[in-house]
């Protein structure tokens, strides 16, 4: 049995920043991870075409000064292996693998109420005893693996997008099928598509994508960043993405037609998320989404040469947004290309996995590699992976049952001392999630300080508080369009998981602002004791 002040559990962006901060605290503390080493998300997918969707000079952290001027970044959006190395460059600098435990997975966490500890348990029997436990286990790191009949059947590799081998797959002289085309799927689909012999993708959902325009950062451009990063950053705080691209708040019902197309094809030309958030209406109004959506299947119509496969293509089952929108580089125009199809697989059009291939209702293909890009158990996968037992032995799992619910996606009552890093009822994957992370780090940080400074022993989300924030985040989600469809967002991806709407809506700026305000109050609905 080991004893620290605090364990922190995954060493992504969440875990490292907070093993820093915590230590900056003068509390013991270590961090299990299960990967061989630091990065999280960008540890585990390695597939060609992995990369961030938030400019890397906004996904990147803040905390220290000196690290953000001494680190350059080479592209507008990096690449998953440039991510890496900054993941890696970070834990150098602050000497944070001293205070990781890696190739470790925790299977158990339990508490003590007569010892106000929580007991920490690995999959191989080594036992942590510990004052605080923090979840940094990450919103979208379980990837789904669809339940395919005769999966285990198909001879050839099968490679899960978020599970990619380190020394990569040559795809060249293969002929491969990819199912998912989400946003791994719309990464990948191009890169391996110039790799493969032929690549027939599997569509069940067609997605909107917006183009990334990514391209070198120019010297002078960066420079420029950087002399204004600290306006930048606080930018993005006030801000509902938790960015710094600029936010205009043009209403597209407000526009005339002429003015309409202006605006879209400024933010098309712009490329990424700006393109959703850049609207008040996108996501609260039908018409104004339907008009956006509009505007990006003519796109679509216009880059595909196949007037077949363009509507296959073209998203018409769910609002612009409502699925996380994605950005690419020449996904759509790869369908131009003689080694690519696209099949519409639909809702349960599959019949099952043989040997050589797949088998759906209107027939056979056959295929030596499959590519799995079928996502993840999002935002609970990872904590009910784990036995978390509360108050009285109560399972987090069957509590969440029905679905999750938190006090500011932060804490759960039942579980003193038991916190989660960008959880369900946090703003989370709506937001720029390292500036989130970074958020619930400082802020977890300063109620742990508190609690030191003040005698208190145990910290423990008030039933009640937990009650009205799960309320809150779920009529604000009513009232937009990202309820609209069968996303993640809303666990409708992953079979006989509870239909509940999971990240906070209003924004990146009015949650923190909530947090603070919980904060000032004396950390009003906790109970502190
Ligand atoms: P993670 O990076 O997921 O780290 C969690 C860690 O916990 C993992 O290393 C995992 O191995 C470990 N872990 C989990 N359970 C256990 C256990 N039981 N025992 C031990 N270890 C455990 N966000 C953006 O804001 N912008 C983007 O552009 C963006 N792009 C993305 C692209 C991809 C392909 C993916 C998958 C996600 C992307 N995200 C993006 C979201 C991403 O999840 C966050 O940006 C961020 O990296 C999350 O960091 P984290 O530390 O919270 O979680």
């Amino acid at each position: 049995m080991q004893d620290r002040d605090v364990i922190v559990i995954g060493a992504g962006f969440a875990g490292m920043y907070m093993v820093h901060s915590l230590r900056q605290l003068g509390l013991s503390v270590s961090a299990i991870e299960r990967g061989s080493d630091v990065g999280g998300v960008w540890y585990w997918n390695r597939y060609p075409g992995a990369r961030c969707d938030i400019e890397s000079m906004s996904y990147s952290y803040s905390f220290s000064e000196e690290l953000e001027q001494e680190w350059v970044w080479s592209h507008r959006y990096a690449m998953q292996p440039e991510i890496l190395r900054y993941a890696d460059y970070v834990a150098d600098r602050f000497e944070l693998r001293r205070d990781i435990v890696f190739n470790t997975t925790v299977a158990k966490a339990e508490y003590c109420e007569v010892e106000r500890r929580w007991l920490v348990s690995t999959e191989t029997g080594e036992i942590f005893r510990c004052r605080y436990v923090v979840m940094a286990t990450g919103c979208l790191s379980v990837p789904k693996v669809p339940d395919l009949p005769g999966l285990g059947h198909f001879e050839g590799p099968v490679l899960h997008t978020a599970d990619w081998p380190a020394e990569g797959h040559d795809f060249s002289d293969q002929t491969v099928g990819l199912i998912g085309t989400g946003s791994s799927g719309i990464q990948s689909i191009p890169i391996i598509a110039h790799q493969a012999r032929h690549l027939t993708v599997f569509q069940r959902t067609a997605n909107f994508s917006i183009p990334a325009w990514n391209g070198p950062l120019s010297i002078d451009h960066e420079a420029d960043l950087k002399r204004n990063y600290r306006a930048l950053r606080q930018k993005a705080r006030q801000s509902y993405v938790g960015d710094f691209a600029d936010e205009y708040y043009v209403s597209i019902l407000d526009l005339s037609p002429e003015d309409r197309e202006v605006q879209f094809e400024r933010r098309w030309r712009e490329g990424g998320f700006n393109y959703q958030y850049a609207f008040t209406d996108v996501m609260v109004d039908e018409t104004a989404n339907d008009l956006a959506a509009e505007y990006v299947r003519n796109k679509i119509r216009a880059k595909v040469k196949d007037p077949r496969m363009a509507e296959i293509l073209c998203p018409k089952d769910h609002p612009l947004g409502s699925k996380r929108l994605c950005v690419d580089t020449d996904y759509f125009e790869t369908y131009n290309r003689d080694n690519v199809t696209i099949v519409d697989v639909g809702a349960d059009r599959v019949v099952e996995m043989t040997e050589t291939g797949l088998r759906t209702l209107d027939g056979e293909y056959q295929f030596d590699a499959l590519v799995l890009a079928t996502g993840f158990d999002a935002m609970t996968g990872a904590l009910n992976a784990i036995d978390i037992r509360g108050r009285g032995g109560v399972s987090l799992k069957e509590q969440w049952r029905d679905g999750p619910r938190s006090y500011l996606g932060v804490a759960v009552a039942g579980f003193p001392n038991l916190f989660i890093i960008t959880g369900p009822g946090s703003p989370s994957v709506f937001a720029n999630m390292i500036l989130a992370i970074e958020q619930h780090v400082e802020w977890i940080s300063a109620l742990i300080t508190y609690a030191e400074a003040n005698e208190v022993r145990e910290i423990e989300a008030e039933s009640e508080a937990q009650e009205d924030w799960a309320r809150m985040v779920s009529e604000s989600a009513d009232k937009t369009l990202f309820v609209k469809a069968n996303s993640w967002y809303l666990g409708a991806n992953v079979p006989g998981k509870a239909r509940v709407f999971m990240p906070y809506v209003d924004g990146f700026k009015v949650y923190a602002d909530a947090c603070e305000e919980v904060a000032k109050s004396g950390y009003r609905g906790f109970r502190l004791s």
